[in-house]
């Protein structure tokens, strides 16, 4: 943070009573005909009257300290209270290579520690970082700067979602040649598709891998590392390899009639429902054919997706079903609550039993139990417990598992003494990023798990960091591994 911020002088009082400016959203009945961006968020004018309701609190700001990757919020809000947008946006970027993105999708962790929130409500940092942002990429000012000088150090970067962009942006500025391998046949991995286009326009994407490869970042797609180019391949070819493979392999929950038409998995579904079919492959080329009933399983943010995501796809009646209440549920309540506006109902204290299909083999009705809560578990909420005798049919046309995701297994199992641990999560020194493999380093949430688009890029900083280090010769500290648990 800037000295100057911890020194601004402003009405602090009169700051505190301004009323909150609500930012703009397409009006329901029309955003959900289609896959558009339903936040249309700020303009210059409301912009700047709410940042300038940003008391620019004395150092330590709590909004900063909130942030992972602890974004100059003051400074980059009291530039927008100026009309410096452009200013205001490279103070987001100087921490954050995806300033437009967390913007966005971002649930505001800066805004959860922002004083103004239980009693005046919050500054809408998220919504004011994704207007200078935008503002900025129009005026070409988010381009990346890399030096002439060259290093000669080559790196590969395994993943193109949050953490392998945010390292392929360090490295690439520190002089470092770099290539980025994702299996998916665009770049911008769990950005393209995993996050709705109606949370994140694509094209916004798009513009940061652009600005990557003007920088001089090569893409390679359509290559799953593992599987059709192995760890050790890449380590002869390359001095440094970072693993950002993110957690995208669904959990299921083993119950009878899982196999049966018109059960998805969630990656799965997002991706026929809202990627463009120019980027799906060859096996995702059918969008799915809800019927009128769907009933998503789980509670946070993907079973919100898959939610909204069954409504733009014609469903009449869309379930999130739930085992716990809503004071337990993970995810973004703006979110969940722009879901239940668009006309989602979600059923507390319940969980499928079994998938019943019809003489097709397509699922028509799930069997459900209820639930009661009883002591915390080792998450810390507490735990659905099953009532019996409790069971009811519920008619479905459609069914999406949306319970859970863990990294893909295969880089653990196929590379020798990269140790994975607590079901696939690669094993890594959460402050530098090392794994147990020394040359090959990681982030993100193959490492912590699924977490926050802003968790993983600050994780990946701190790799990216380590990195340099071991490109210089610096030795870095391996972790040591632990035993594996089974899923
Ligand atoms: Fe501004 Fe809120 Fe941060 Fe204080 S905590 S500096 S009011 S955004």
């Amino acid at each position: 943070m800037s000295s100057e911020t911890a020194y601004r002088k402003v009405d602090r009082s009169g700051r505190a009573n301004q009323e909150p400016v609500p930012y703009l959203k397409r009006d329901i009945a029309e955003r959900i005909c289609d896959f558009e961006e339903v936040i249309l968020g700020y303009d210059g004018e409301l912009a700047e009257d709410e940042a300038s309701r940003c008391m620019q609190c004395p150092d330590p700001q709590p909004c900063t300290l909130s942030c992972p990757a602890g974004n100059d919020i003051p400074e980059a809000l009291w530039l927008t209270s100026q009309g410096k947008y452009v200013e205001a946006a490279l103070v987001f970027a100087a921490t954050s290579p995806l300033p437009e993105v967390c913007g966005r999708v971002c649930p505001n962790l800066c805004q959860q520690g922002c004083v103004l929130g239980k009693r005046y409500g919050a500054v809408s940092i998220g919504k004011l970082e994704a207007f200078v942002s935008d503002v900025a990429r129009e005026a070409g000012a988010l381009t990346i700067k890399v030096p002439e000088q060259k290093t000669g150090k080559h790196v590969a970067v395994v993943g193109s979602g949050p953490a392998g962009i945010t390292v392929a942006e360090d490295m690439i500025k520190l002089g470092h040649e770099v290539t980025v391998y994702e299996s998916w046949p665009e770049a911008g991995g769990v950005l393209v598709y995993g996050i709705p286009a109606f949370k994140l326009d694509k094209r916004v994407v798009g513009y940061k891998i652009q600005d990557l490869r003007d920088a001089g970042v090569t893409f390679i797609t359509n290559t799953r590392v593992g599987q059709d180019i192995m760890v050790e391949d890449l380590q002869h070819e390359y001095d440094a390899v970072f693993l950002g493979t993110g957690a995208g392999i669904e959990a299921t929950m083993s119950i009878p009639g899982e196999d049966l038409d018109g059960v998805w998995k969630s990656t799965d579904y997002l991706v026929r429902a809202n990627v463009k079919e120019a980027y799906r492959p060859e096996d995702k080329k059918v969008v799915p054919d809800v019927g009128k009933r769907v009933a998503i399983i789980g509670g946070g943010d993907t079973a919100v997706d898959c939610a909204r995501s069954s409504i733009r796809l014609g469903a009449e009646e869309v379930t999130i079903v739930y085992r716990r209440t809503e004071a337990e549920m993970p995810g973004n309540k703006s979110e969940r609550y722009i879901c239940v506006e668009e006309g989602t109902q979600i059923n507390y204290l319940q969980a499928p039993v079994e998938y019943i299909g019809d003489e097709n083999g397509r699922v028509k009705a799930m069997k459900v139990i209820k639930m009661e809560l009883g002591e915390p578990d080792a998450s810390g909420r507490r735990r659905p417990i099953t009532i019996e005798g409790s069971e009811f049919i519920q008619e479905v046309d459609t069914v999406v598992l949306a319970v859970g995701y863990w990294p893909d297994p295969l880089l653990g199992d196929k590379t020798e003494n990269l140790a994975t641990h607590n079901w696939g999560l690669i094993l890594a020194d959460e402050a530098v990023g090392a794994t147990t493999r020394e040359g090959v380093f990681a982030a993100g949430d193959n490492v912590h798990g699924p977490d926050l688009v802003i968790t993983a890029v600050a994780s990946a900083h701190k790799a990216a960091s380590s990195m340099a280090a071991y490109l210089e010769g610096k030795s870095i500290a391996l972790p040591t591994p632990k035993p594996r648990r089974k899923k």
